[in-house]
């Protein structure tokens, strides 16, 4: 018999149901794949809020100079990227947790906190992976609906705590719609939360919203009191491919993630360039001055076009187009440019559109100004 038809008769394995309930997450369309498929070079991505600008300099030639050294294993406990961020960071070391991108952090939360009848609190839209990490492991997530002004609404995530609450997740400045919880009402919220329930602020984009006066500045929370701040350096320094984000946290709580993790999360490349880039500060000033510009020619030229966009603190913008995003999104494709619809998170008359460069910026402009009115 061939490995053929042994498959054809033999039933697939059963799951668990909080297996089978999960959905696989929906990445970018990547560049590669839209070349292909439509025969067009040159695409643009604004799809995945990468950095435009690239890498930090300074990483790329750390990993340049590193390369011959890859055949030995990483430093499984992360130990120089620890310090070099925990000094930057004003915590001790013992306050920072490495992972493979801020997701695999998120992964582990779940997996180490929750367990069947636990439950989580989130907004919605926010990002996808929270829902997932209760879901692996049998809780439940509260989707409580953003306001009208696509900001959380803290008043109704705090109404959904109760003794069940392990984890509740903010997303700072929110994905996908680049709003801010502010300082005031986040330190009310926080006050209020339950000592033992986990507040989790996801700041993948902290970078560009930081400058903001009223966005809150919450590493010295993670000090006091059950909060975890997460960070990456997928976004403003730009290594996104190396998947390398981080936590900040009690010790106490960094410690039982460490029994979680797997022993070399962060790859060896990642943790050479990780390192370099923290003292990148020109690199992340010239990323969050390049999408400051970006936003403010995208702003104009969709205003130009009739369209709104919500104020955004991050490196996208959240666009109602008032037609299907699904076709504005096969529209945009074909003349070259990726962006991201609105429609798994709720809202289908919507994109997430990247801030890149200029230029891609106004190629993706002139894009949708030709899109809309066939429409
Ligand atoms: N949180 C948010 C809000 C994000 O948008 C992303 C990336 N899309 C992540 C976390 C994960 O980032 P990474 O794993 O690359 O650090």
């Amino acid at each position: 018999m061939t490995a053929e038809t042994r498959r054809g008769k033999t039933a697939p394995p059963e799951v668990a149901p909080n297996i089978a309930r999960l959905v696989p997450y929906s990445p970018g369309k990547p560049i590669e794949e839209v070349e292909r498929e439509l025969g067009i070079s040159d695409v643009v991505k604004l799809a995945s809020n990468e950095n435009a600008l690239g890498p930090s300099p300074r990483a790329v030639a750390a990993m340049r100079e590193a390369a011959s050294r890859m055949s030995i294993y990483p430093d499984a406990d992360s130990v120089l990227l620890r310090e070099a961020l925990g000094s930057f960071l004003g915590v001790p070391p013992a306050s920072i947790l490495l992972g493979n991108g801020s997701d695999d952090i998120i992964h582990l939360l779940g997996v180490t906190f929750l367990q069947p009848g636990d439950e989580v609190i989130q907004a919605h839209p926010s990002f996808v992976r929270y829902e997932a990490a209760a879901l692996l492991n049998g809780a439940k997530c509260h989707l409580v609906p953003l306001n009208s002004a696509w900001e959380h609404d803290l008043d109704a995530m705090a109404e959904r705590v109760n003794p069940c609450t392990r984890l509740v997740f903010l997303c700072n400045p929110n994905n996908p719609t680049g709003a801010i919880v502010r300082k005031e009402p986040l330190e009310r919220f926080l006050n209020a939360l339950p000592e033992r329930v986990i507040a989790v602020m996801d700041e993948a984009y902290y970078e560009y919203a930081s400058p903001a006066p009223d966005y809150p500045q919450t590493i010295a929370y993670t000090q006091e009191r059950n909060v975890v701040v997460l960070r990456t350096f997928s976004k403003a320094y730009g290594l996104a491919g190396l998947r390398v984000g981080y936590g900040v946290m009690r010790p106490e709580i960094a410690g039982w993630l460490n029994r979680t993790r797997e022993p070399f999360n962060v790859n060896y490349m990642a943790q050479i360039a990780a390192f370099a880039a923290i003292d990148d500060v020109e690199h992340v000033a010239r990323s969050v001055a390049m999408n400051e510009e970006g936003k403010r020619a995208i702003c104009a030229g969709l205003e130009s076009l009739g369209l709104c966009c919500a104020p955004t603190y991050a490196n996208f913008v959240w666009v109602d187009a008032g037609k299907p995003a699904r076709a504005l999104f096969d529209g945009l494709l074909r003349k070259g440019v990726i962006v991201r619809t609105g429609d798994p998170f709720g809202a289908p008359t919507h994109l997430r559109i990247t801030i890149g460069t200029a230029d891609q910026n106004e190629r993706m402009l002139r894009a949708l100004a030709d899109v809309l009115p066939t429409l």
